[in-house]
């Protein structure tokens, strides 16, 4: 009876809140509480920034009937950490992937597995993988991998099993004091060596902006445009060379890939042999974009993507993700609606073909560090592009 009482309580409570929390109020707080937090590097909250958010939340609620004190911005907080705890909870149990509750991937951020995730780029060596005695490939046995901590056992399920991770040559140049920021190459190499280490295989596509771009240089010292793409394919292969250094740095196998033959430092392209080393826990990076000019290395990722049956192109720029021309964010839009409004993610050659082969895209800053290894395993960040631009 008591019992009951207190699930009439309960019911009578989430109703309440939910009158009184409108989705706009909700979303308002968590990107108020998010912003904060990541501000404090995930610290607590203390009264001035409690403030903040309150005053933040309040803001962008005009015209609603109630603003929203500290209080109830923190006592709405805990309640969606404990709604989330429930819905992993059963996600876990159930096996399931995605969340019908819309606040999910949000308070993921503030307390799923982006903390875990950032202690891991911390400290890789405290995470211990056991795959499977069986051989063969790692989509047969990553069902069978479990992770160790030291702490307690955890399995972590990333959303994706294959990506292709497109690096622009103008995010390896992080601040530009040269071509290549060593910081860039070595958080990549990194986050991707934490999302490998949770199963994902990953194939890497690079560019070569930060050295030469052909289309820039035609008829300079007369050259034309196929010479002076070529030079431009040369460059994406410094950048291979440099990228495939870091990765092996931080203990990851790397393999490098072309279709512009080059046999010192690279294996000429193979889809099966990349399908194959990818199957081995190591990364395959591909320059010499397409091996053809007139092209650009958007296009080779999507055609490589297809090839090795990508799930998805993380394409890690220096921007933030998609604005439309009002400045607007866009979380999450469709191919049609993107090119409808004149904008695009990949250069057009690429988003067609995606389109095309239904190979959903996201772009994403590769500089906020604890990006690539979300974008990798499957967290939102930057902008999603795909066939509905719906959120499932
Ligand atoms: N390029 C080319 N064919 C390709 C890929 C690249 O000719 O299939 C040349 C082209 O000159 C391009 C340069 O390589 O400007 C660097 O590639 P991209 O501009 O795609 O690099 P990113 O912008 O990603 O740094």
């Amino acid at each position: 009876m008591q019992q009951q009482q207190q699930q009439h309580g309960q019911v009578d409570s989430f109703k309440k809140d939910r009158e009184e929390w409108s989705d706009t109020a909700i979303c308002a707080l968590l990107d108020a509480y998010t912003e904060k937090f990541l501000q404090l590097n995930k610290g607590n909250l203390r009264g001035k920034h409690w403030q903040e958010v309150s005053n933040m939340v309040s803001m962008r609620c005009q015209g609603q009937k109630s603003m929203k004190t500290i209080e109830q911005c923190k006592n709405k907080v805990d309640s969606l950490k404990k709604r989330h705890k429930v819905e992993r909870t059963r996600m876990e149990n159930t096996g399931s992937t995605t969340s019908q509750w819309p606040w999910f991937s949000k308070v993921e951020q503030i307390v799923g597995s982006a903390p875990k995730l950032s202690v891991l780029l911390e400290d890789d060596t405290s995470m211990v993988i056991k795959p499977d005695k069986q051989k063969g490939a790692m989509r047969q046995r990553r069902p069978n991998c479990s992770l160790g901590f030291h702490t307690k056992t955890k399995i972590l399920q990333p959303r994706w099993q294959r990506v292709l991770l497109k690096v622009s040559g103008d995010a390896l140049a992080g601040d530009r004091v040269q071509n290549v920021d060593q910081k860039i190459t070595l958080l990549v190499a990194k986050e991707v060596a934490s999302a490998m280490r949770l199963g994902v295989e990953v194939a890497v596509v690079v560019g070569g902006g930060n050295f030469f771009r052909g289309a820039n240089w035609v008829g300079t010292s007369g050259l034309d445009r196929a010479s002076a793409d070529h030079i431009g394919m040369m460059a994406t292969m410094m950048n291979a060379v440099i990228l495939q250094a870091s990765f092996e740095s931080v203990g990851i196998k790397a393999r490098i890939q072309t279709s512009y033959t080059m046999t010192q430092v690279a294996e000429p392209f193979s889809s099966k042999k990349a399908i194959r080393h990818l199957e081995k826990g190591r990364v395959v990076i591909f320059g010499g974009g397409t091996g053809n000019p007139y092209f650009t290395t958007d296009t080779a990722a999507a055609i490589r993507a297809a090839e090795l049956k990508a799930e998805i192109i993380l394409k890690a720029a220096n921007i933030d993700g998609v604005f439309d021309c009002d400045s607007n964010f866009l979380e999450h839009v469709s191919f049609r609606e993107l090119a409808m409004k004149g904008l695009s993610a990949l250069d057009a050659e690429a988003m067609s073909h995606c389109e095309r082969h239904n190979i959903p895209v996201m772009l994403f800053n590769i500089s906020e560090p604890g990006n690539v290894v979300k974008a990798l395993t499957g967290e939102r960040v930057g902008t999603l592009i795909d066939q509905t631009g719906k959120f499932v």
